[in-house]
């Protein structure tokens, strides 16, 4: 395991008493990794994946590789509440050992449709002009399914950075995942909380930049998008998909707490809702 990732970094082989360099080395190689984001970019665009740019969530669109498309019983009486990630571990170890394999999970996400207008949406981004738009995807799924889905779509290129659980292959065909992060938020899954990672990015591109953004939008559908949103200020537009639990969340925010929630907010059904919006702040 600690193997793999070493190899997975390609940190080169440190002479002896050279250890206290790594960390600048790991510095660097970061560095280089967001190089290639223009440092001019107007706008930061932060999207949720399940149910905002696909119309399904990915984790269920897996059973359908299960013998008959469902889970047994004895499997779907195992989840915790608050234990989902530690649930689907048992959900793809189970499928590996039923003969699923990477290649039949990966036909499955190449087949799950994108809600309606987004493809829209991302040709209208990829067309802007090179200043306006840093895209970034942050999700609770998993990178195998996510860059499955984002290459088959041709709109991998878009995104700068992508936020995920790390998901691997094991010897045996198992897809393995790992928690992205932890963290103290009480509100959020305990693998991740989309706030933190959100302030973390923000807070890093703007220190790398020399200045912050004009605006952040957040385009989501989930509760789970809600804490995230919370951090955006009057600026800002959250894009909650309508009817959604995000949208619940920060309508009945408003409702109790006035003041609490301050990004302006824009419910959308199409990501055609999300580029008239968009269309408006970039003439500005
Ligand atoms: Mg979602
Ligand atoms: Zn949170």
């Amino acid at each position: 395991m600690g193997d793999s990732i070493f190899n997975c970094c390609y940190v080169p082989p440190q002479p002896p008493g050279e250890e206290e360099h790594r960390g600048s080395r790991r510095t660097e190689i970061m560095a280089s990794h967001s190089a290639s984001i223009s440092p001019n970019k107007r706008f930061l665009i932060v999207f949720d994946f399940d149910e905002t740019i696909v119309d399904e969530t990915s984790d269920d669109m897996v059973v359908q590789a299960a013998p008959g498309q469902h889970l047994p019983g004895w499997l779907k009486d195992t989840y915790r509440p608050g234990r989902y990630n530690e649930y689907m571990q048992r959900v793809l170890a189970y499928l590996a050992e039923q003969g699923v394999t990477e290649s039949d999970l990966r036909s499955i996400m190449e087949k799950i449709p994108a809600s309606p207008g987004m493809l829209t949406l991302f040709q209208f981004l990829r067309t802007r002009p090179a200043h306006d738009f840093e895209v970034v995807l942050v999700s609770d799924a998993n990178t195998f399914f996510i860059e499955s889905w984002l290459r088959r779509a041709g709109v991998r290129q878009l995104f700068h950075r992508i936020f995920t659980n790390p998901a691997t292959f094991n010897k045996n065909g198992r897809l393995v995942l790992r928690p992205f992060h932890s963290h103290e938020c009480q509100r959020c899954p305990e693998n991740m909380c989309k706030q933190v990672v959100v302030r973390d990015y923000v807070a890093r591109r703007t220190q790398e930049r020399g200045r912050p953004y004009q605006r952040i939008f957040y385009v989501g559908d989930g509760a789970n998008d809600f804490c995230p949103a919370l951090s955006l200020g009057p600026r800002d537009v959250a894009f909650p998909r309508r009817d959604f639990p995000m949208h619940r969340l920060i309508t009945e925010t408003h409702e109790a707490m006035p003041g609490e929630f301050k990004a302006v907010t824009v419910p959308w059904v199409s990501g055609e809702d999300v580029i008239m919006r968009l269309r408006k702040l970039v003439a500005e």
